[in-house]
């Protein structure tokens, strides 16, 4: 099993995603925008473990 840079954050943890509305109470209106939520592939912590694929392998049945 190794590590590799999670594809879906490119590595960052984090993915920017369309916020809903919702009402700001220091702004005082509501607001629209993206914003950046921990990546549910790998966690929030930028990378996904794989597992190595061995060559001939073969399920036993
Ligand atoms: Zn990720």
């Amino acid at each position: 099993m190794r590590e590799e840079i999670c594809t879906e954050c490119q590595g960052t943890g984090y993915v920017m995603v369309a916020a809903p509305d919702y009402y700001s109470a220091s702004y005082g209106y509501y607001l629209q925008d993206e914003q950046p939520v921990p990546c549910r592939t790998c966690g929030g912590t930028g990378y996904v473990e794989v597992w190595e694929v061995e060559a001939g392998f073969e399920e036993a049945a």
